[in-house]
């Protein structure tokens, strides 16, 4: 498993055997809008919604009665409310990132579906990334001396990273572990802060940093990926007469704002859109790659094809607990869209995980703080 760099310490871990999770996959309807044309895709139930999946007309639909059910671990309708989806697909998430274990929230969709709604939302209905937020400053209130929160935004545009916390910063580059295990963005800014008001600023700064780019399909349309982490870090003496040995627990929760999955071709893009869509699907169409492979049971899964994929590994196969919340319009002039997205989000109904927490416990000795110098050194002299 991932663990925070401990090395020249006493590390000792305690036994715990890595949980198969399985990956949770949530689908989100969203409202018809006033200006749509009619209704092809309903929420059954729960746990499923349902596609008219015909280009009949409306007669010949209802005689042949030709419709596809798709099943998911949860259905959110066009009733559900921001903390409903906060509640059944991210809470528990939370608690489990306090507890030293790492999660990862992603919303699919194509453009206009309601993924930035869901993540980001606005003051009045706040989404995710927001509640989130909130109830890990709640849990870690003075207890500041025991806990450390940290928070980075970055946006993915053209396979290009940028810091949205800093966006004069330039483009970021990716950089593994020597043990090529981890892997880091060189140079992106990490704050540490608990509080939510200061928190919203910077989101909304961060997000106003994003690039926008009109295409036909939406005039808001985001063709980027924007990428929120957090890391909560727990530092407690392993017992109460000897501070000289520390439990460390650090959990990292991912929430993710992807960008439109729909069609380059279908956006009518031209010329440089063109290729932006098609730098979109490149990071779009590797994550769908790593999402066949890892559920049709493949021993290998290529990671390398995007910088997405190289930034989920660890959400995708590795230690980390992960949901998907996948994003769709009812409407008929988005029909091919939701279809290709609830395909999407069934193959990966078949994705687990295994997790494990990330504990380990650390001795402050002077011997040992020659070797963290000696590496720090190390560290500079490559930069
Ligand atoms: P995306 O990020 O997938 O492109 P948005 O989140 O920007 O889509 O949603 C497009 C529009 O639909 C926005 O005006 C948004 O406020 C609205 N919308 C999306 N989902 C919902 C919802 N569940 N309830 C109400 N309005 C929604
Ligand atoms: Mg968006």
């Amino acid at each position: 498993p991932e663990t925070p760099s401990s090395s020249g310490s006493d590390t000792s871990r305690p036994p715990l055997k890595p949980a198969e999770e399985r990956l949770m996959v949530a689908v989100r309807v969203r409202p018809l809008k006033n200006d749509e044309p009619h209704r092809v895709l309903y929420a059954a139930d729960r746990k499923s919604v349902i596609l008219e999946d015909s280009d009949k007309s409306d007669a010949i639909r209802q005689k042949k009665g030709v419709e596809r059910h798709y099943t998911f671990d949860v259905v959110f309708n066009e009733t559900s409310f921001q903390e409903e989806v906060y509640d059944v697909t991210t809470r528990s998430l939370v608690k489990d990132v306090l507890n030293g274990y790492n999660g990862t929230v992603f919303a699919y969709g194509a453009t206009g579906a309601g993924k930035t709604h869901t993540m980001v939302g606005d003051r009045h209905h706040p989404g995710i990334m927001i509640r989130a937020l909130n109830d890990i400053f709640e849990a870690v209130k003075d207890k500041e001396d025991e806990y450390s929160v940290t928070m980075s935004y970055l946006e993915l545009y053209n396979e290009n990273i940028r810091d949205l916390l800093n966006p004069a910063s330039g483009y970021l580059e990716l950089r593994e572990d020597s043990r090529g295990r981890s892997i880091q963005v060189s140079g992106l800014t990490e704050i540490s802060t608990t509080s939510t008001d200061e928190v919203m600023q910077l989101l909304q700064k961060g997000n106003k940093a994003r690039t926008v780019e009109p295409t036909a399909m939406n005039q808001t349309s985001s063709r980027s990926h924007a990428l929120l982490s957090v890391t909560v870090r727990h530092t407690v003496p392993v017992n109460k007469r000897d501070h000289l040995r520390m439990r460390i627990k650090q959990g990292r929760l991912f929430m993710i704002d992807l960008a439109g999955s729909e069609r380059a071709n279908k956006t009518k893009n031209r010329g440089k859109r063109l290729q932006e869509g098609a730098h979109i699907n490149r990071s779009l169409l590797a994550l769908g790659n790593c999402i066949n492979a890892l559920a049709g049971g493949a021993r290998y899964v290529n990671y390398r094809d995007s910088k997405l994929t190289r930034l989920l590994k660890d959400a995708l196969s590795g230690n980390c607990k992960t949901v998907m919340i996948a994003h769709v319009s009812p409407s008929a002039n988005q029909k091919d869209e939701s279809r290709n997205t609830l395909i999407y989000a069934d193959r990966a109904n078949n994705i687990s995980t295994k997790v494990e927490r990330n504990v380990f416990d650390v001795s402050y000795q002077v011997t040992q703080y020659q070797t963290v110098v000696n590496e720090l050194r190390a560290e500079i002299s490559r930069l």
